[in-house]
């Protein structure tokens, strides 16, 4: 597919995709612009990020560091691109993603979360994270378990350390037959969000990532700032990550 034809398929999902969110917004009594749209594009070529960035999206979700050097090597000229992080990172590659991203939503430990900061300081940048939590206890996924003592923990350490900036926390709910099944899991995480907040105020608390091609609208209903969207998008992946 060219990248004309990129362009206008994108076009036409972004604008069913903007309604089902502002119809989401406007059900929970919530203001218009308060979501970011993340545009997933794993699996996707470089071609597909150009499109979708000249269609208006400009934060980009990859969940593979290597994936995502190789697409920004061939997008060199391109600009006002955010890119997000969304998948599981080896302590190993803590420096490439620091190189690579603006956001790391995959924040899932203390270690990992040093590890960015020291690579952060040394490379003179600064990082957003959110902190992931496996709110339904999936032993396929990764995240922080969904206890209030385990994450005011791992918040007690992660603010002091340079150059991180702690922004939220994001899930992947579990999958899902009808979206309705993961409300429960999208209010635990705002619930989390909120007892985070006030024991930390100091912390700005702005993101909470989450809902995808599936289960977005419940998401944006149960207060979600952030939706990362890919299927809806760009359509059916071939290969699963
Ligand atoms: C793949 C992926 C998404 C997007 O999934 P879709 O179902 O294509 O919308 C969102 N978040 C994470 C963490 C993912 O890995």
């Amino acid at each position: 597919m060219t990248e004309t034809a990129w362009q206008a398929r994108i076009a036409e999902n972004l604008r069913w995709v903007r309604e089902r969110i502002a119809a989401a917004l406007d059900r929970a009594g919530r203001q218009a612009d308060e979501v970011v749209l993340v545009a997933v594009t794993k699996t996707f070529p470089a071609t597909v990020v150009r499109a979708a960035a000249a269609a208006g999206l400009c934060d980009i979700g990859e969940n593979r560091v290597q994936e995502a050097a190789a697409k920004r090597s061939e997008l060199q000229g391109l600009a006002g691109v955010r890119w997000h992080l969304i998948g599981h990172l080896q302590r190993n590659k803590a420096g490439s993603a620091v190189e690579l991203f603006d956001m790391i939503q995959s924040v899932d430990s203390l270690e990992l979360a040093a590890a960015l900061s020291r690579r952060a300081v040394g490379a003179g940048r600064a990082v957003s994270v959110l902190l992931e939590v496996n709110v339904g206890l999936e032993a396929s996924k990764s995240g922080f378990p969904p206890h209030e003592e385990v994450l005011l923990r791992a918040v007690e350490g992660i603010l002091p350390l340079e150059r991180l900036k702690l922004e939220g926390l994001m899930t992947v709910a579990p999958m899902a037959h009808n979206p309705e099944e993961v409300r429960p899991v999208f209010r635990r995480l705002a619930a989390l969000r909120a007892i985070l907040q006030e024991r930390y105020p100091e912390a700005p608390w702005g993101h909470l990532s989450m809902g995808m091609t599936d289960d977005y609208e419940v998401a944006v209903e149960e207060g979600a700032t952030m939706v990362r969207v890919g299927r809806a998008l760009f359509g059916q992946r071939t290969r699963e990550q």
